[in-house]
């Protein structure tokens, strides 16, 4: 592995087995799987921010030093480094377009007179992408959140869990967790299979033996297998410009411009795979004349609905005593234990549920929060697609990066607001089971918060104008091109997207593997 390749124009290879664009866990999870199933091809990884962890892609939430993490998350924020950022979802209330540390948001083109946009439509740029900032939530989808024509899809979400290091237990030593998943239960978990009970949000998160929590980015879905990988390389600072592919329309490599040096090199490879988000996944295929119908189009995002409750009796459940034991133990952090309201078609939102050591609103300075006893609620709605909601790409402009500037055209239709009102109401349900409400009121985030945008390069079973790549995530219109992250998606999920997104990539590497085995 090279992380750290020596600033001069060769330090690209002029031909590889496999290109990836973007070294989000979609990205890495190409590399570890064809790392493991395809040892000898050559893969390289572009990604065009800095390295900020390390390992390479590390969450920066595993950095210790305040600063040093400062620092991590302010290189991750490209053109929007410097900006004021917010916390915590709950803190963006005040309307302001403010992007969460680590991300930053597009400068105009978010929303267009009498649609609805995506006014905090937010990108990462750095090695890790936006996992090395993320809170780890890998829930399966569930009912019409899944994709249907997989048969295969439950063995690729183990994949992922295994790729991801999935867990539900890193959190089982935190106060209330129970207490939380109990109440909630009660009111909730009638009629319903036990998949879709109140349970553990599973975390791609570990417990060392010494109690620090660690939290999974891409260094872990590359893992010691791609890092030992002397075929693997990963070049940080390297902005792909350009997918080529040959007359025939096959991949043949990418036009790579070394952002130390300026200059611009070309690698040639038999399979080129784009992970670079869903506004740059289809932002790159645009600029290099791959356009096909559906590039762009069925952009979802989920609609997110929040509120703060605080537990009922927590001072009577924690006695200050073993409160000392679990902060001794180191168990509580920014947030200290995570419950998980699967959806279902007939409630359909996601709920996430987050216990919190601080209030996100202000209270009286005589009444301490005990640890873990504030509950910030959270359901997310899975949207109503249609083909209009669409991100497109300028012609005549060009964003921070000289690539093509988005154009978001974004609307919420009666479906979703009736949706959106249902989750108002049962958040405050919930709230109220759990504790004493601290809200007066539900707060609708405003679109793009979500930070899940999806469908913009769908698979589909069928080449039939409404799909970009199909079931192994390999364009239709671009054989040997593989699209990977949130957009392939072709459902709306209400979930977070992310382990069905690696679970997919697990489907194109393997793809890739015997395709070019066989050439
Ligand atoms: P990304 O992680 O976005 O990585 C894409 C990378 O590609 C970027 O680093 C970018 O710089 C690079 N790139 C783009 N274009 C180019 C180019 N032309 N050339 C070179 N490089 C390029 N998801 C969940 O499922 N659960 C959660 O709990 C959750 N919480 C979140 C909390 C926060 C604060 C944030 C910021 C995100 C959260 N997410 C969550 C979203 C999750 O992080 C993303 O779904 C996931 O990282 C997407 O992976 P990806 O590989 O597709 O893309």
């Amino acid at each position: 592995m090279n992380p750290a390749a020596v600033d001069d124009a060769s330090r690209y290879p002029a031909e590889v087995d496999v290109a990836i664009v973007g070294s989000g866990p979609t990205g890495a999870a190409y590399a570890r799987i064809l790392s493991e199933e395809a040892p000898g091809f050559t893969i390289a990884m572009f990604e065009a921010g800095p390295t900020v962890s390390d390992p390479p892609g590390a969450h920066v939430k595993n950095i210790e030093d305040p600063a040093r993490r400062s620092a991590a998350q302010r290189a991750s924020e490209g053109p929007g480094a410097g900006a004021d950022t917010v916390s915590s979802p709950g803190a963006v209330k005040s309307g302001d377009r403010r992007a969460r540390p680590g991300t930053f948001l597009l400068d105009d083109g978010y929303a267009f007179p009498g649609e609805d946009g995506l006014p905090v439509a937010a990108m990462s740029t750095n090695v890790g992408g936006m996992s090395a900032h993320w809170t780890a939530a890998c829930p399966r989808p569930g009912g019409s959140e899944r994709i249907a024509f997989l048969p295969d899809l439950d063995e690729l979400l183990d994949e992922a869990d295994r790729l991801l290091g999935v867990t539900t237990d890193a959190f089982d030593g935190s106060p209330f967790g129970a207490v939380v998943r109990e109440r909630l239960a009660a009111v909730v978990d009638d009629d319903r299979a036990p998949a879709a009970r109140v349970q553990r949000m599973p975390l791609a998160v570990h417990r060392r033996a010494d109690g620090r929590l660690v939290w999974s980015g891409s260094d872990v879905v590359l893992g010691e297998a791609t890092r030992a990988n002397p075929d693997f390389e990963l070049h940080d600072e390297s902005l792909v410009t350009r997918v080529l592919v040959d007359d025939a329309g096959r991949a043949a490599g990418v036009e790579v411009r070394d952002r130390r040096s300026g200059e611009t090199h070309t690698v040639r490879a038999r399979a080129v795979v784009v992970a670079g988000d869903a506004l740059r996944t289809p932002q790159l295929l645009w600029a290099s004349g791959i356009r096909p119908p559906a590039l762009g189009r069925y952009l979802n995002d989920q609609a997110q609905v929040v509120f703060a409750s605080r537990i009922r009796d927590a001072e009577r459940l924690a006695p200050a005593a073993a409160r000392d034991q679990v902060a001794a133990a180191g168990a509580l952090s920014e947030q200290s234990g995570v419950s998980w309201v699967p959806f279902t078609d007939d409630v359909p939102f996601h709920g996430q549920i987050m216990q919190l050591d601080a209030s996100p609103v202000p209270l009286a300075d005589d009444d301490p929060v005990v640890p873990g006893s504030i509950v910030g609620l959270g359901l997310f709605c899975a949207k109503d697609l249609q083909p209009d909601d669409r991100v497109e790409f300028a012609e005549d402009a060009t964003d921070a990066y000289g690539m093509p500037a988005m154009r978001i055209h974004y609307r919420l239709t009666d479906r979703d607001h009736a949706v959106i009102d249902r989750a108002r109401e049962e958040i405050v349900r919930l709230g109220a089971a759990v504790g004493e409400p601290i809200d007066s009121r539900p707060f609708t985030m405003p679109p793009g918060a979500s930070l899940h945008y999806q469908g913009t390069t769908r698979m589909g079973e069928t080449d039939d104008g409404e799909s970009v790549c199909t079931p192994d995530s390999e364009l239709w219109s671009a054989p040997g091109v593989y699209v990977a992250g949130n957009g392939v998606i072709p459902t709306a999920t209400a979930c977070n997207p992310t382990l069905t997104s690696v679970a997919l990539a697990v489907r194109g590497a393997r793809r890739i593997a015997t395709s070019l085995a066989s050439k």
